[in-house]
């Protein structure tokens, strides 16, 4: 018995070593012969595949060296991640295609033409774009793709020669540079020389935040329609530019699961995506099924994923007359890692992506006609729906802040959808749209789906539970006036070309200078103000001066007695002006129909020094947003503060501390008592989601909270998640009434503002009505999900409390208003908060 255990032992110990040391044969098919010409990925970057995880720069290293010896490849960089790793793409197909690629790319775009679509695709090449590791921490995509750009550049014979004959492949090898190489830098670092699978070992437990996410720690697979990042708009403009007939995704799951492909959950599938999307994407599978059973993989589909929220790499392609494909492979994480299915080596992952991206392009060029008559049927149907929207428009436009008017239209111009000025200015439904400051979007162009799937509000759902959120309607999240109008009498020119806002002094008065807070960048202009040590006031109250209106928040800067010579001042504030896109004007007197320019209405405002918590146990997504927001949005400066050394700061260097989401046992008792003498001595704690709750039981913040007191009747053990699962609010866009007047709502406009909110947590509203300047209306379901219970405790709370704790205050946000830097309407919410916090 004992000799039989060793052996087995040794059998096992065997065949880790012999996995782990695999060579480049495991991956690639059988009996097939490659050119010895095409340096295979060890020959460039020194290691086997699977041997080491690829870094990113060896990655792109051996692409480059592809591309230079293979006749089927052309690569191009096609921009640059926040940490300057290069956006490759390859563009692989026959030589013969190569040499007529402008002229295959136009023939097939007229697939998505309705006007020009009845073009036989006889001999058209379908075009599949495949994309890897999008999440930087599910790494067996971007390392399949050394394997499997090796394969195309170098198999030979009739099979693939008829692929590439038949085909346009957009081979993205990594989606996400920067957190593959963070996340590669974690595993090799980490690997034991000598295999050890144990799941307890550091290698498989990266630290905060991990490489899961881009440099500002996003989730870029939820970008694909609000293309706010650089990785994306890359991706985009190459969408758009080849409007691809499938597009795959390859990510990795739970250590414990086995394969994923789509389609995903049958119910759970967006209205607007047509039946026979996913009738296609299930004959596809069909192909990545029989090549995971002749390599004797596990495998599932049609369960957990689904393809709901167009913002998804695997479903965007839906609406817009592409099959999207995701593939999830169970993580080894690192090199070799026990799991419910025996021991997972990082080859056998890797193995299983190669495998499903040739099944991919096998399907492709199969399925061929049917799949590109799919897509010419689907703008075909899109161009009658054009006929009879042919009089319909949508019109968007803030009168008070340009700039944000324009990133709107950026996102559609970034998606290729038309729009247009206005001729006239005009007023609908009590919303007045003025001629350079809004724009005109026809129905009736080629992008009609996706113009509803961007702009639509829903309500009703034919199922409770979703993968991600479940509403995403882009006017709202920027708090944007717009109207669906049936005429198209005011529609102008179209606009080609999007400029920035030029921002400009009026006025040679000698007084003060004066700018409202409506405008999207005045944080940034008010920072870079207080930032050279001008002094600068806020208004409380509404005024006019020199027949213009100031609303309240107006920020005021006094020409005397500034530390500055005026002729300074005036640059300074001239300069602001220019580079924030805002209009500064210069008064020449203080007597004003309201409170004049010396009144104690005018408050000071002081120059603000803001950390945020991060760190083991802060949610990094929401961390990260706000990050973002201040280095890129604003360009102010915020401090990190990691928990793990926030006992040694000393916290008197800030203004204002951020606390993002948060574990229940983020904090120790020690920090939790240095923050609340902190907050004592006059700081201001500005609190998210979680945070709320947390700080509110910690007694920072006297808060109520309104309960769910649901009880499961009738549901069995089977339905069980299904009913826990109806009860979370995922995402959803609800309406809150505005107090104009309090310093938390400065710069808004309406009366009214949509919240996106992702928690159950809803705060009773404080007795005294004054307390309550943002309070979800009596009917605030505005677009998504949310259930019954649910929506009866929302309404008429509060999602904003302040509160005063010794010298300082605590504010309370239970939504997040900063939601995946597409959130513009709610950004100035936390602006007001540190800016204008002491007024509170
Ligand atoms: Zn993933």
């Amino acid at each position: 018995m004992k000799s039989l255990i060793s052996l087995l032992l040794v059998l096992s110990c065997y065949s880790i070593q012999s996995q782990q040391n695999v060579d480049l044969s495991y991956y690639l098919p059988d009996s097939i012969t490659y050119n010895p010409k095409i340096p295979t990925p060890k020959q460039i970057i020194g290691h086997e595949v699977g041997q080491w995880h690829v870094t990113h720069d060896k990655l792109e290293q051996y692409m480059r060296a592809l591309a230079k010896s293979s006749e089927r490849i052309l690569l191009e960089e096609r921009g640059k991640t926040f940490e300057g790793r290069p956006l490759l793409l390859l563009t692989v197909t026959s030589p013969t295609n190569h040499g007529q690629l402008e002229g295959i790319r136009q023939e097939h775009l007229k697939l998505s033409d309705s006007n020009r679509n009845s073009i036989s695709v006889d001999g058209m090449p379908v075009v599949v774009y495949q994309g890897f590791s999008i999440h930087g921490n599910e790494p067996s995509g971007s390392n399949a793709a050394l394997a499997y750009a090796y394969y195309l550049a170098a198999a030979e014979g009739p099979e693939i020669e008829d692929i590439l004959q038949n085909s346009v492949i957009l081979l993205d090898p990594c989606f996400n540079p920067d957190g593959l190489q963070r996340f590669a830098h974690w595993a090799n670092s980490n690997k034991n020389l000598q295999p050890n699978p144990d799941s307890n070992d550091r290698e498989f437990h990266e630290a905060w935040p991990g490489g899961r996410t881009n440099h500002y720690w996003f989730d870029m697979n939820r970008d694909w329609l609000p293309v706010q990042l650089p990785e994306s708009r890359a991706r985009i403009e190459t969408y758009h530019r080849w409007m691809p007939n499938i597009l795959t995704d390859h990510h990795e799951m739970g250590t414990n699961s086995t394969f994923f492909f789509q389609p995903g959950e049958p119910t759970r599938v967006h209205p607007l995506t047509p039946k026979e999307n996913q009738s296609l994407t299930a004959e596809i599978g069909n192909f990545h099924a029989r090549a995971l059973e002749k390599i004797g993989s596990l495998y599932y589909s049609e369960e957990n994923y689904d393809d709901y929220y167009y913002g998804k790499g695997s479903t965007f392609p839906d609406i817009n007359g592409g099959i999207g494909i995701l593939f999830e492979q169970g993580s080894s994480r690192g090199h070799l890692q026990e799991s419910e299915n025996g021991l997972l080596t990082f080859p056998f992952t890797i193995r299983n992506q190669m495998t499903t991206a040739i099944s991919t392009i096998e399907a492709a060029t199969e399925l061929r006609p049917k799949i590109l008559k799919y897509q010419q049927q689907f703008f075909k149907e899109v161009g009658l729906e054009s006929v009879i929207g042919r009089s319909r428009a949508i019109v968007f436009g803030d009168s008070k802040d340009a700039a944000k008017t324009r990133h709107l239209a950026e996102i559609l111009h970034r998606h290729k959808i038309k729009f247009h000025h206005l001729r006239n200015d005009f007023r609908y439904n009590g919303m007045d749209f003025k001629k350079g400051a809004s724009f005109m979007v026809p129905y009736s162009q080629k992008n009609h789906r996706l113009i509803k799937a961007m702009f639509e509000k829903r309500t009703s759902f034919t199922d409770s539970i979703f993968y991600d959120i479940s509403a995403w309607t882009f006017p709202l999240a920027f708090n944007m006036d717009y109207a669906d109008i049936r005429s198209l009498q005011n529609m102008g020119e179209e606009i080609t070309e999007l400029h920035e806002p030029k921002g400009k002094m009026k006025g040679n008065g000698d007084y003060a200078y004066l700018f409202e807070w409506n405008e999207y960048y005045t944080p940034k202009a008010l920072n870079q103000i207080l930032k050279k040590g001008i002094r600068a006031k806020v208004a409380k109250k509404k005024f006019s001066l020199e027949n213009k209106n100031y609303g309240y928040g107006t920020i005021m800067v006094p020409i005397q007695n500034q530390n500055l010579p005026a002729e300074s001042v005036r640059q300074i504030l001239s300069q602001t002006a220019q580079d924030c896109g805002i209009e500064i004007t210069a008064v020449s007197t203080g007597l004003t129909q309201g409170i004049d320019l010396g009144s104690n209405d005018f408050e000071p405002v002081k120059k603000q020094r803001v950390g945020i918590l991060t760190g083991n146990g802060v949610r990094s997504y929401d961390a990260g947003e706000i990050w973002h927001l201040f280095d890129t949005r604003y360009q102010m400066k915020l401090s990190k503060l990691d928990v793990a050394y926030l006992s040694r700061i000393d916290l008197n260097r800030y203004t204002d501390i951020i606390v993002p989401s948060i574990a229940s046992n983020t904090l120790g008792n020690s920090n939790i008592k240095k923050l609340k003498d902190w907050v004592q001595d006059g700081g201001t704690l500005i609190t998210y989601r979680s945070a709320v709750e947390f700080f509110a039981s910690k007694k920072f913040i006297d808060l109520q909270f309104k309960k769910d007191t649901l009880i499961a009747k009738n549901v069995s053990f089977e339905q069980k998640q299904n009913f826990t699962g109806a009860q979370v609010t995922g995402g959803a866009i609800f309406e809150a009434q505005l107090d104009l007047s309090h310093p938390i709502a400065f710069g808004y406009k309406n009366k009214t503002l949509p919240l996106f909110r992702n928690t159950n947590i809803y705060i009773v509203p404080d007795k005294n009505s004054y307390n309550n300047p943002i309070k979800y209306t009596e009917d605030p379901l505005l677009s998504g999900y949310i259930s019954e219970e649910n929506l009866e405790l929302i309404k008429n709370s509060v999602p904003f409390q302040v509160q005063h704790l010794g010298r300082g205050r605590v504010i309370a946000f239970t939504d997040n208003t900063n939601f995946r830097a597409f959130w513009y309407g709610t950004n100035k919410l936390l602006m007001n908060a540190i800016f204008f916090g002491n007024l509170m």
